[in-house]
């Protein structure tokens, strides 16, 4: 068991103090058996299931759809579950039970379920619930990776919530390694894509860099498959960059203009004609981001882009942008809708 940082087991400890922690379950695969592991009150259960209660193979959705009738997506839910359920209730994605009531239509969550918040676990089973709810209805969620989610892939936990700090160490184990390629959770995190399109509109966590695609391209596809077969080699290519060696590969995939940490969409001098140039290569119309947070869903260059990062993180508000035909809206926490005009 690694050590944590003095800092962070200072938090870890106040956190204790004040709070019993209850987290999971952690489903972990071993040796063909699943072993369960739950906290409730600072107590871990451990029990094994039957092979059957859970997949424990996950393939990789396709990029691309085409005639799609309506779409919903939202980004950056940092562990507020609460506030996640409410924006898709009061929006008529799910109903009071929280079942899928969104029919054919999919929901888009563009990324950064992880850290920050204290309810990443709840988080990510009800999505993983929700997505076969929603394909058993004819619709679907897709679950884009963004920044985060690849962070902790890569055990880059600088911004975890202490309580986690404390439920790894309940479980005698690493942090990232309740979400490794042998749980549950992890497997199937790691079959999801990065950037998919829908009918017209791209989707992806930060954007999309004219440096990334004047040296990656624009096959979708190929885009996802390559990310996806990075995973075990992140962890190394961080440390060849913390050394300073060269690694191109990880700062076009993973640097600053890579598609989860790009910024460039909302700085001042980015022009139409640059976007104009990225989206037709794409051959889109319209690209929804996250990343950069606002106050409520923008639009940018006459309805071409969508920040959807609406500050969900903070925990008080949010919006879903709710798209049908060519018609899109800003769905409020009260369900409420604004046109966003051009
Ligand atoms: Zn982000």
């Amino acid at each position: 068991m690694k050590k944590l940082l003095f800092i962070s087991s200072l938090l870890t400890y106040s956190y204790s103090q004040d709070n019993l922690i209850s987290d999971g379950p952690y489903i972990f695969i071993d040796n063909g058996n699943l072993i369960e592991k739950e906290i409730i009150d600072n107590q871990v259960f451990i029990k094994t299931l039957k092979p059957s209660q859970f997949d424990t193979l996950f393939y990789p959705s396709k990029s691309i759809y085409k005639n799609v009738s309506k779409i919903a997506a939202l980004s950056d839910i940092h562990g507020q579950y609460d506030l996640f359920i409410t924006l898709l209730m009061n929006n008529e994605i799910i109903d009071k039970n929280l079942n899928w009531i969104f029919g054919k239509g999919h929901l888009v969550i563009n990324g950064d379920i992880f850290d920050r918040g204290d309810q990443v676990n709840e988080t990510l089973w009800f999505v993983y619930k929700l997505e076969l709810q929603a394909i058993k209805n004819g619709g679907m969620v897709h679950f884009l990776l963004g920044n985060h989610e690849y962070m902790v892939l890569y055990d880059d936990l600088r911004y975890v919530n202490p309580k986690y700090k404390l439920s790894a160490d309940l479980l005698d184990l690493d942090y990232d390694m309740l979400y490794s390629n042998k749980t549950v959770l992890g497997r199937w995190l790691r079959s999801k894509s990065t950037i998919i399109k829908i009918n017209n509109v791209l989707f992806t966590h930060g954007g999309i860099s004219k440096e990334f695609v004047s040296k990656v391209g624009y096959d979708i596809e190929a885009i996802n498959n390559t990310m996806r077969i990075s995973i075990p080699k992140l962890k190394n290519l961080r440390k060849l960059r913390k050394s300073k060696e060269s690694n191109e590969f990880y700062d076009l995939y993973f640097g600053s203009q890579s598609l989860i940490w790009y910024r460039g969409f909302f700085k001042n001098d980015f022009t139409s004609s640059e976007l104009e140039d990225v989206l037709n290569l794409f051959d889109a119309e319209h690209i929804a981001v996250g990343h950069s947070t606002q106050k409520k869903i923008v639009q940018l260059h006459e309805n071409r882009i969508f920040g959807i990062d609406t500050g969900i993180k903070k925990g008080k508000s949010g919006e879903v942008l709710l798209i049908e035909g060519d018609r899109f809206y800003g769905g409020s926490i009260n369900g409420q809708l604004r046109e966003l005009n051009q």
